[in-house]
């Protein structure tokens, strides 16, 4: 076991503060990565204020962090895939059983026996696996990804999650040239979706509560740009969309999205509010309409979507902060004042 320096929540209403946690030493198959960015997800602050807790209550101290970007320092003797000095990167998902209908399908989010990267049991060391808001990480290789050297870093790390969690659906739910799109909420999901939407030929409006960001909603790939408290603009929409994207962190009035899809439409939730979304169910009844979930993605497509930002040259847009503005980047998001994801650059742990 060696010390990582690491920001930790004590409790739900604890500002994240400077602390250092155990990790163990890389053995087998594990790669010891020196993270050098992680991206902030809205996950991050679900969790480290406990607003999951009917579904997976918040262990304190709590490292978060699942946008993990960093270069390998040590590798276990059996590790095949990375050597020291590579560039290497870690999502949500540090194990999984390997072996259920699941995992052999390649879509180890949705394992009964899954690790998550953070507040999840953690079989080597006891307690609760610790993020990536951290200078150092180890994972078994099988959940690392390889970095395409084309990516900025920073840029690169927010991919981790919120990439994933938008390309996965979109590919799903097939969306090509020809088919209109929507993304709902212009956030760090949402911007990543408009980008892969855009990347795949769709035609792509963005819903956004915000005004300000209509300009940049068109620069990142969006075709037109609803305000969607506009009740007016919305309706001129109805029944005309394949597929919507809902990337809202918040509670908010889906029945208004679905009644925009056309016959055998789908809307998918990305976001994870964390109060329920009422559903009326005639807006679903009338034109077959379907709503679904999906949850980040597994770790094959996970490669895959870094290679495709790699061939089309997709980051997120970012804005770098230390790690000591952290509490600050995390009231800013409560405000949808993130343009798009904040990445921590973890040098900023080393004065700690
Ligand atoms: P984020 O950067 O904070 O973006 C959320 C966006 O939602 C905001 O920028 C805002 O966009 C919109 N919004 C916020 N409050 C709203 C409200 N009251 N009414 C309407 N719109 C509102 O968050 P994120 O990191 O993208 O995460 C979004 C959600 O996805 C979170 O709940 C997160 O936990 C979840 N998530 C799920 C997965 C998964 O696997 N399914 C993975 C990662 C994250 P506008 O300003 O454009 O309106
Ligand atoms: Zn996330």
């Amino acid at each position: 076991m060696y010390n990582s320096k690491a920001y930790a929540a004590a409790s739900a209403a604890s500002p994240l503060a400077s602390t250092t946690v155990s990790r163990r030493d890389p053995a087998g198959h594990d790669v010891q990565i020196e993270i050098l960015f992680c991206g902030i997800c809205h996950s991050d602050l679900h969790q480290v204020r406990n607003e999951w807790s009917s579904l997976i209550p918040t262990v304190y101290p709590c490292v978060p962090g699942h946008e993990i970007v960093g270069r390998v320092t040590r590798v276990g003797s059996s590790v095949t895939g990375f050597k020291p000095g590579d560039l290497a990167a870690v999502g949500c998902l540090v194990d999984s059983d390997r072996t259920c209908p699941e995992c052999q399908a390649g879509l180890e989010q949705f394992c009964p026996n899954l690790t998550l990267t953070y507040n999840f049991p953690d079989k080597h060391l006891g307690g609760v696996t610790y993020g990536g808001y951290s200078d150092s990480i180890v994972v078994d290789e099988r959940f690392v990804l390889h970095v395409p050297s084309n990516l900025d870093l920073a840029g690169a790390a927010p991919l981790l999650c919120a990439g994933i969690t938008t390309y996965s659906p979109m590919r799903h739910w097939g969306v090509t040239k020809g088919k209109k799109v929507g993304v709902v909420g212009l956030g760090g999901l949402g911007h990543m979706g408009v980008k892969f939407a855009h990347a795949l030929g769709a035609h792509v409006v963005v819903f956004t509560t915000s005004p300000n960001k209509m300009d940049d909603a068109l620069r990142l790939g969006a075709d037109e740009v609803i305000v969607s408290r506009n009740a007016g603009e919305m309706q001129k929409h109805s029944g005309s969309f394949d597929f919507i994207l809902d990337a809202v962190s918040a509670g908010h009035d889906i029945n208004a999205y679905i009644q925009l899809l056309r016959r055998d439409g789908n809307l998918t939730l990305v976001g994870a509010p964390e109060i329920p979304l009422p559903v009326a169910s005639f807006g679903l009844l009338f034109a077959r309409r379907s709503l679904s979930g999906s949850l980040i993605g597994g770790i094959a497509e996970t490669q895959e979507m870094l290679d495709f930002c790699s061939a089309h040259d997709i980051t997120a847009d970012v804005e770098v902060i230390p790690i000591q503005k952290v509490n600050e980047a995390f009231d800013r998001m409560l405000k949808a004042d993130v343009k798009y994801r904040f990445s921590i650059d973890m040098a900023s742990l080393k004065s700690e």
